[in-house]
């Protein structure tokens, strides 16, 4: 699409969105047989598939790591997820994002529990449309939930960015494109933020702002998560609920 003279218009964006407004988002845990947890997400554009296997034992052995479980992460783009074809195989900015996912979600994963072990965490992009890392997060949260991992919280993830001069949530490919920043962020149940970037130019006024929308989105998108496990696996009733 060539350039827009406006990406918002009387206060909507062109998707018909408001300014504070997430993309459809849709989440289902467990889709695959042999991921030992898995989820499969859309979020506005994007497809995305992730899988969890383990814990496991190490391969090779010397990544061992004596008191605790190391997690990888591997974030991939499939040739066709893109308009353009994605050369096949790891590249600069798919080996960033992994490692920077890998660290939004290493802080709620209980890692001591398992030693010498490895915690595997894939990541498909299936198609792509701005947001990919966000979508990528959020459904790593979910797979490793449905594979039984045990973790302090889930992880949520949104990104903000400012477009025409206004911040908005969750950005859509063409704000992507031709917008003036991408803030992506993650956020534990905790409130602690466990990733944050940014693309591009904001005040400082601007950020403080930018990060109050991508909490708030992060707390819609913990809701749909957590339906999203209840979906599979009924209400959960904590052992001291369970005692009244
Ligand atoms: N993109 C693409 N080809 C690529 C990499 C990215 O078309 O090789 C598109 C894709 O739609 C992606 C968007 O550019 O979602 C923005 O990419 P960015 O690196 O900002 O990451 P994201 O917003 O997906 O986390």
């Amino acid at each position: 699409m060539t350039k827009p003279e406006k990406l918002i218009v009387d206060g909507k964006r062109l998707d018909g969105r408001g300014l504070n407004e997430l993309r459809p988002i849709r989440f289902k845990a467990g889709v695959l047989k042999r991921a030992d947890g898995s989820c499969y997400l859309e979020f506005g554009g994007n497809k995305v598939m992730a899988a969890v296997y383990g814990p496991r034992e190490v391969h090779p052995r010397h990544l061992q790591n004596a008191s605790r479980a190391i997690v990888r992460y591997r974030y991939n783009m499939a040739a066709f997820s893109v308009e353009e074809r994605k050369r096949p195989g790891p590249d600069r900015r798919s080996i960033e994002i992994s490692k920077v996912s890998r660290e939004a979600l290493e802080s709620v994963i209980m890692q001591e529990l398992y030693p010498r072990s490895a915690i595997d965490i894939f990541v498909e992009i299936l198609q792509a449309d701005a947001g990919t890392r966000v979508a990528g997060i959020n459904a790593a949260s979910v797979a490793l939930a449905d594979a039984g991992i045990p973790m302090r919280c889930l992880v949520s993830a949104c990104a903000v960015g400012k477009v025409d001069g206004e911040l908005v949530l969750d950005l859509n490919k063409d704000e992507d494109n031709y917008g003036q920043a991408d803030l992506p962020v993650a956020m534990n149940q905790f409130g602690e933020i466990t990733l944050c970037q940014m693309d591009g130019h904001m005040t400082e006024e601007e950020f403080g702002r930018a990060l109050d929308m991508a909490i708030e989105g992060c707390k819609k998108l913990h809701q749909m998560q957590r339906q999203a496990l209840i979906e599979k696996y009924g209400e959960m009733v904590s052992p001291a609920e369970e005692a009244h």
